[in-house]
């Protein structure tokens, strides 16, 4: 028994010294790339290879995949089919493929890039996708990394950065970076401000709150000529340095920007694994893709609770646990969903079955009926409010309308902090299930996340920060 647990240790040593030796962390490469196509056919077109500063991400692969995403990249030594890393996300383009375009096989064309330690070897890059059918990833590209010819970053002329705190070196913690889009050099102290805002409400949130020590925080921002972000709706076209936009995939309320090229190439300037964007406005809104990035708008009542929502879904993987609000997505039910706090209990039973409460009843009986009732009333009110571009101040008394019509069904003494399966998550009412009555990934009435999105959190940490 000694024997093999001795040769164990000597095979994971081995391949975590190899792994090293093959990667020169003094060095991050970002590879460039359009992703084009439709639901039903993608490819990948190589763009560009650039040179950024030191890795800041772990050295070795404990930082195993979590199998959450739809898109992987691998670096690979061919011959020998060793992977010297890895890493899980999602894109755009994969959600653009849920869209009543992506489906007609409109074909799109997104910009997209994917950041490694350098290789010291001769590797090739391998990006696959999800095949849900199968159950595989299956390859959609695989080049080898050049050894000349990369191109070094060119940090934007004008930028300002600030230390928010710093725990330890990078690549043994968490760092967080902020960006700004929309903030002219006037507005420069209020992104500050609005960064220790809203990253405040982010650290006093478990699990954040009690793992703070294994982050670190700054800020930077490129000075934009007009203040905020096109706001398609009320015809508002002003234009920030990151290209955020409201209305995206017609969406209102979606915040996302399309031209990862500015966003990396601010970010370049400082270590980061993980990226949180504000735009300059007060208007509702966001958005968040798995290890992309998280955007929220600045100055909402609701920026605090959007900051958070948007940080779970590119932090960890977490899936949206509603399903009342207008989204701009083609949803059908099918199979087991790939998110780590949604399921439609295959053989009977959720994903989460070891945090399940003790004698719980699975699927777990809720006033649902009432609670989509209350929620009839408050979602046509607010597709009235969106198309009619009604002030911001009428959609933030609607949200504390709902809360306390909600509050009634979302919080009964009797189940509170249970977890089971209760139905409704994932868009769809029926058929998908999500760990408890009430969660951050849910509403905005409770300020917590679920005990499956909280533990979710703290393996992301884990795996990115050592103690
Ligand atoms: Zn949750």
């Amino acid at each position: 028994m000694f024997r093999i647990f001795l040769l164990l240790i000597l095979v994971f040593t081995g391949l975590s010294c190899s792994t090293q030796r093959n990667l020169d962390f003094s060095t991050t490469i970002r590879f460039e790339y359009s992703h084009v196509g439709h639901a039903w056919e993608e490819k990948v077109v190589p763009d560009r290879w650039v040179t950024e500063g030191p890795w800041p991400g772990p050295e070795d692969l404990s930082d195993s995949l979590a199998g959450h995403a739809l898109y992987r990249a691998e670096l690979k030594i061919m011959n020998s089919g060793t992977v010297l890393y890895a890493t899980e996300f999602n894109s755009i383009f994969g959600e653009y493929k849920t869209t009543q375009d992506g489906l007609d096989s409109v074909v799109q064309i997104f910009r997209e890039s994917v950041r490694f330690p350098k290789p010291v070897v001769s590797a090739d890059l391998v990006l696959s996708v999800w095949n849900d059918s199968l159950g595989i990833f299956h390859p959609m590209l695989s080049l080898r990394v050049p050894d000349s010819g990369l191109v070094p970053f060119s940090p934007p002329v004008r930028q300002v950065g600030r230390d928010f705190f710093l725990s330890g070196e990078p690549q043994g913690k968490v760092d967080v970076l902020i960006l700004g889009d929309g903030y002219t050099e006037a507005d420069t102290a209020k992104f500050f401000n609005d960064a220790g805002r809203l990253s405040g409400h982010l650290f006093n949130t478990e699990p954040f709150l009690s793992m703070k020590d294994r982050f670190n925080l700054r800020a930077a921002m490129i000075p934009s000529e007009t203040e905020g972000i096109p706001d398609p709706v009320n015809q508002k076209w002003a234009q920030g340095p990151l290209g955020f936009t409201y209305n995206f995939f017609n969406s209102d309320r979606y915040i996302l920007s399309s031209d990862p090229g500015m966003i990396m190439n601010l970010a370049a300037s400082y270590p980061w694994d993980v990226l949180l964007v504000l735009v300059n406005s007060r208007k509702y809104g966001g958005g968040g893709i798995y290890n992309l990035y998280a955007v929220s708008a600045s100055d909402n009542e609701q920026s605090p609770y959007v900051f958070i929502h948007e940080f779970g879904h590119s932090f960890a993987g977490l899936g949206d646990e509603y399903y009342t609000s207008q989204i701009a997505y083609v949803v059908k039910a099918g199979p087991e969903p790939r998110e780590p706090n949604l399921s439609s209990l295959p053989g009977g039973r959720p994903k989460w079955e070891s945090l399940l409460s003790p004698g719980v009843r699975i699927p777990t009986p809720w006033n649902q009926s009432g609670y989509d009732s209350a929620m009839v009333e408050i979602q046509k009110k607010r597709r009235e409010l969106t198309a009619s571009g009604a002030p911001v101040s009428e959609m933030e008394a609607l949200f504390r309308h709902e809360k306390q019509l909600t509050r009634f069904f979302l919080s009964p003494d009797s189940l509170m902090g249970i977890t089971g399966a209760f139905e409704g998550g994932g868009y769809l009412a029926k058929g998908v299930y999500r760990p408890e009555i009430d969660c951050i990934m849910f509403s905005r009435n409770r300020p917590a996340f679920c005990k499956v999105c909280e533990s979710e959190i703290r393996k992301r940490i884990e795996k990115l920060s050592r103690n």
